[in-house]
């Protein structure tokens, strides 16, 4: 067998970040062709370090690395794309957090998937353009990264018949993996599903983000494309993911109705 290379480039997403020791850090990086790996950074956090701005989290880097038996080290690195210009917008923060934990618990160690790291690139590159509807590219995004992992949910068929669905009102059950049919529907859990929110879900499924984002989405459809999207998930994690909850947190405060400023 071929002996790996002993250093090798390679861009990255950091996806966490950890203090460690005295002044290291370590970093989990999202790559294109090794996918998910761990590496340190020896001595980023000393006032000296030339590499410490380079190595933000959700930014995308080029990095060299060199192999070490148990954990990789980082040799070189340079910032390509800090994405978010105004980084310190906490709801920016707390969409990328989801995005990366979503892509975090859906892939494992080591394990390649090019288009899903093009996935993550393309999606913080739209949640950092002006105007952007973050809950559109969310559920845009959680469609396929359900796609490029295996977990699509059925929005044409009905989930436990078979048979094709009506353009009509139907119901979208997490535990069928997608959507039922008045006739099929069984249980509490299925969600009630307009014929409004299957269209803008097929859309969003089967179209390029450019024609996506043009919809224009109202508060309470995109509440329950969220319902359905995050019960899907927390279904198949059987455990509902940490930051979908602080964007509930971080939206519940954003809507909240804003006190004038006293005269
Ligand atoms: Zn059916």
């Amino acid at each position: 067998m071929p002996r790996p290379e002993v250093v090798f480039r390679t861009s990255a997403i950091i996806i966490r970040r950890y203090e460690y020791g005295e002044a290291d850090r370590l970093l989990t990086l999202f790559t294109p062709d090794q996918g998910k790996i761990r590496v340190i950074a020896k001595g980023v956090r000393k006032p000296t370090a030339k590499m410490a701005g380079h190595l933000e989290l959700y930014s995308k880097v080029n990095l060299l690395i060199r192999r070490g038996r148990d954990l990789h080290r980082i040799e070189q690195a340079e910032q390509v794309q800090p994405y978010q210009p105004q980084r310190e917008s906490l709801i920016w923060f707390g969409y990328a957090a989801y995005l990366v934990e979503l892509l975090d618990r859906f892939s494992e160690d080591e394990e390649p998937n090019p288009p899903l790291f093009g996935l993550l690139d393309i999606a913080l590159n739209w949640l950092s353009a002006p105007d952007s509807d973050y809950a559109l590219v969310a559920r845009y995004y959680e469609l396929r990264l359900l796609r490029l992992t295996g977990f699509e949910p059925s929005l044409f068929r009905c989930a436990v018949g078979q048979e094709e669905i009506e353009a009509q009102a139907q119901y979208f059950s997490p535990l069928d993996g997608g959507v039922v049919c008045p006739d099929h529907v069984r249980g509490h859990a299925a969600i009630p599903l307009s014929l409004n929110a299957l269209k803008i879900l097929r859309y969003a499924q089967t179209r390029d983000f450019d024609k996506v984002r043009a919809l224009q989405i109202s508060a309470p459809m995109h509440h329950l494309l969220e319902r359905i999207m995050h019960s899907y998930i927390a279904h198949l994690l059987e455990t509902r993911l940490k930051s979908a909850d602080f964007l509930h947190l971080i939206e519940r405060f954003r809507e909240a109705p804003q006190i004038p400023p006293s005269p």
